[in-house]
């Protein structure tokens, strides 16, 4: 009975340890993208589980045979699809040990180093990032669930009764809309899904040539809304958009939202930990007027996957839409103690901040600098070679670490045509992953540089890579 023995723990712990700084070593020689088919996984598992436990070493003997070849691998430093995000050492440190401390962290009761060490991990974040001090966070799993809490709170504000009379079923109730740009990331719309907005509350503002928000259209279309006895709840501006990167000016939008009395939420969630670069605080300009914030460290610091910050004006909004404090919760605690459940739909959370911690301590402030400022140089590299060729054109600016480009051989009858073969070739070839967007109409290729391993002949690499492609395919 019990757990595994002591000694075992010990033994398997290193064998652990070792076959990941083994993988860390080795990755450049497994294939990007999973080879595999689908399906290829289910197939080799049994269909039903063991009736009497297995020994470990056949268990992780599996990771190799069966697990690996079923892995995209996303710290692979040619990883430049989607964004380009990467795990530190000493995040993965951080998930260790959060998973042997197991806590919920509900209350403060049950989970004081989780609780006390969120707030202090994300004040020292908001320092290096100049938010200014009435800025308080709070840690949810992802982007799409801090934005869907930050438009809660913002229909809470609203004052329309949703937490007790909800929205069903009401005639009293003119629509709610919420503002955003056409290259707002799909989680703001699932967001209204699950709120219960629904996507027609959503009015997405045309942008300018540079793919940002204009601000004159904003205010146009909360006019019309107004006028149309409708309610504006949120406008959503978005530093580092997920196409392009572009910045939507959000000190005009923030006059905007001043106007009319509307809360502003900044989709940071790529870029943020870019406001720690000095040279790259004034893409955050007016960030600081916001009423909330979400920053992920789980794309661009270093932190392994899920940890997503959310930033409030006042924290207080986020209470009052969420807090519910049943009989079994209630304890004689001071009320001054925070208890992380007021903060959301989760009861239980995470130990999330262990490893945000670690990952600031172990860098500090100069070595994350250092390494977003190198990858940062690397996309505009990059850039500088696609601008030299003539086979090759960029089709969006580079304000962070992300190129927006395509092929354009002389003979091409069909663009999009040609670079989506291309992208499906490398994709294919396992040395290097390349996703896509639509600009203007263009199928348009994304290389984003993230990951903490990547160097500057990871992208002569891909960028030989792309070259020999284009000429092989004529
Ligand atoms: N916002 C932006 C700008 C993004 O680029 C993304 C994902 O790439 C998200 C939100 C959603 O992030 P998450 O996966 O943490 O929900």
């Amino acid at each position: 009975m019990g757990d595994m023995p002591a000694d075992d723990f010990r033994r398997f712990g290193r064998e652990v340890v070792d076959w990941i700084a083994d993988y860390f070593e080795r990755i450049e020689e497994l294939p990007v993208l999973s080879q595999m088919e689908p399906g290829g996984l289910k197939n080799d598992l049994p269909d039903s589980p063991p009736e009497t436990g297995e020994d470990f070493s056949d268990v992780l003997a599996d990771v190799d045979r069966l697990i690996l070849p079923a892995v995209t691998h996303w710290n692979h430093p040619n990883f430049h699809g989607l964004f380009s995000t990467s795990t530190s050492a000493v995040g993965i440190f951080g998930e260790m040990l959060a998973a042997a401390f197991d806590m919920k962290a509900m209350l403060w009761r049950t989970s004081p180093a989780s609780t006390e060490l969120e707030d202090v991990t994300l004040d020292w974040l908001r320092q290096m990032m100049g938010l200014p001090k009435h800025f308080e966070g709070i840690i949810y799993d992802t982007a799409s669930v801090s934005t869907m809490h930050a438009i809660a709170a913002a229909r809470e504000l609203a004052h329309w009764s949703i937490r007790d009379d909800g929205m069903s079923g009401r005639t009293d109730l003119p629509l709610m809309c919420v503002y955003a740009s056409e290259h707002v990331h799909s989680s703001i719309d699932k967001s209204l899904i699950t709120l219960g907005l629904g996507l027609g509350s959503l009015r997405k503002i045309n942008v300018n040539e540079q793919f940002e928000m204009i601000p004159e259209r904003l205010a146009e279309a909360i006019e019309e809304d107004l006028e149309a006895g409708r309610i504006p709840i949120c406008v959503i501006p978005t530093i580092g958009t997920t196409s392009t990167t572009s910045v939507d000016p959000v000190n005009a939008i923030a006059d905007v939202c001043e106007k009319f009395g509307i809360w502003m939420h900044v989709d940071a969630a790529y870029s943020g930990p870019a406001a720690i670069v000095p040279e790259k605080r004034e893409l955050f300009n007016g960030w600081e007027r916001a009423d909330s914030i979400v920053v992920n460290p789980h794309k661009w610091l270093f932190t392994p996957f899920d940890l997503s910050v959310l930033y409030c004006r006042d924290l207080k909004v986020l209470k009052q839409a969420f807090s519910l404090v049943p009989e079994y919760l209630k304890t004689s605690d001071v009320s001054t103690v925070k208890n992380g459940m007021d903060y959301g739909i989760q009861l239980g959370r995470r130990f999330r901040s262990l490893k945000l911690w670690f990952v600031i301590r172990y860098f500090g402030r100069d070595g994350i600098v250092a390494r977003l400022t190198e990858h940062m140089r690397l996309a505009r590299l990059f850039a500088s070679w696609v601008e030299a060729s003539e086979n090759w054109e960029m089709l969006a600016p580079v304000p962070f670490a992300l190129a927006c480009f395509r092929a354009i051989p002389k003979h091409a009858r069909d663009l999009d045509e040609v670079n989506e073969r291309l992208m499906d070739r490398i994709n294919a070839s396992g040395e290097a992953y390349l996703s896509h967007t639509k600009l203007d109409g263009k199928f348009t290729l994304r290389l984003s540089v993230g990951s903490i391993r990547v160097e500057e002949r990871h992208l002569v690499k891909i960028w030989e890579l792309l070259n020999e492609t284009l000429a092989e395919m004529g």
